[in-house]
């Protein structure tokens, strides 16, 4: 009788934990309902600022996942793909909790500024883990860890071609050597279904320098991944659908969604991204598109001064696939021209 009562009181507070409202930041979800709110960032040596967050708390208990977008605010398609999955989640449906953060970087968005939050002048995908009295990106880089991070089992961070960049769809998979994080981590971005994958090995070790956001997760023991789709300002429908697919697919591979889960057959996987860079500042002519397959020297682009001459051509240091390619004229010294994915040659 004693070890029945002890089961029963038990699974009375197991039953009464998983009952648990789940909250991150001013977003504060019952189980089998969604919660919207902010995770506020408090003012330091500049401005507060105040990130919205959504809480699906699915019905039934099971793992925790992350989706963010928008640490780049006009990276779009990724952010609205974010709004379309806060569309698409019933909690009824749901095995665990999803948290959702649709825009790290409202200044960004807000004001059309590429790359970097203009508050500070950071990019807020460099300073994970954060620091909570650092500048605004810090604070919310400090925030995000804690609210966000740190709650989750797992972490999809999304991004694409910036304003400036013709991005082809692809994901990374970061591998650390811990063999079962890698190995869910790996059956993770399969799952996703980006046929492109980076094979990232030179991420940093140390969760107190983590930099990235995935990196952030992936250092703490956390299986998560990152994947991109869009480019220059677009919000094209392949590249959100690419996006909110692969969501759905990680969760159906992590069972918070019932449904078979459609792996990539052939993924391409590419062991190094090589960035090519202009020697000139000028006006940036591409010769070649986004995903286009190119030869070692192939010619990617040239550059003229303002009066027409050319000062610089680009070309590829190795044969390979264009990630991205630079897509507007603006060009600086130094500036990136394209990344390069150089392929796994098949063993
Ligand atoms: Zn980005």
């Amino acid at each position: 009788m004693k070890l029945l009562a002890a089961v029963l009181l038990l699974s009375a507070a197991a039953a009464a934990a998983s009952a648990q409202p789940f909250t991150v930041g001013t977003a504060r979800a019952e189980r089998g309902h969604t919660a919207t709110g902010y995770i506020e960032v408090p003012a330091g040596s500049d401005p507060a600022t105040s990130i919205p967050v959504v809480v699906v708390h699915g019905a039934r208990p099971g793992p925790v996942l992350a989706v963010v977008s928008g640490a780049h605010g006009t990276e779009y398609a990724s952010i609205i793909a974010v709004e379309k999955l806060i569309g698409a989640l019933d909690a009824a449906q749901v095995s665990g909790t999803v948290i959702l953060v649709p825009l790290v970087n409202r200044a960004s968005f807000d004001q059309k500024v590429v790359h970097v939050n203009p508050v500070d002048g950071k990019s807020m995908n460099r300073f994970y883990p954060g620091k909570a009295d650092g500048t605004q990106t810090e604070r919310a880089s400090y925030a995000m860890t804690k609210e966000v991070v740190e709650r989750s089992d797992h972490l999809i961070d999304l991004h694409g071609g910036d304003l400036d960049e013709s991005l082809v769809p692809y994901s990374y998979w970061t591998k650390t050597g811990r063999e079962e994080q890698d190995r869910v981590s790996r059956e993770m971005v399969l799952a996703f279904g980006l046929d492109k994958i980076i094979l990232s090995t030179d991420r940093p070790a140390d969760p107190a320098a983590s930099r990235y956001l995935e990196n952030t997760a992936t250092t703490r023991g956390k299986p998560s991944l990152t994947a991109e789709a869009g480019y220059a300002g677009t919000v094209e429908p392949e590249d959100v659908d690419a996006l909110v697919r692969g969501c759905l697919g990680v969760m159906r591979y992590l069972k918070m969604l019932p449904g078979a889960v459609a792996p990539v057959a052939r993924p391409v996987w590419i062991d190094s991204v090589l960035t090519v860079t202009s020697d000139a500042a000028g006006v940036f002519y591409p010769q070649v598109k986004r995903g286009a397959t190119v030869a070692k020297d192939a010619v990617l682009g040239y550059v003229t001064d303002l009066f027409g001459q050319r000062v610089f051509q680009a070309r590829s240091p190795a044969a390979g696939i264009v990630l991205y390619v630079c897509s507007v004229p603006s060009m600086t010294q130094g500036g990136t021209v394209a990344n390069i994915g150089v392929v796994r040659v098949a063993e």
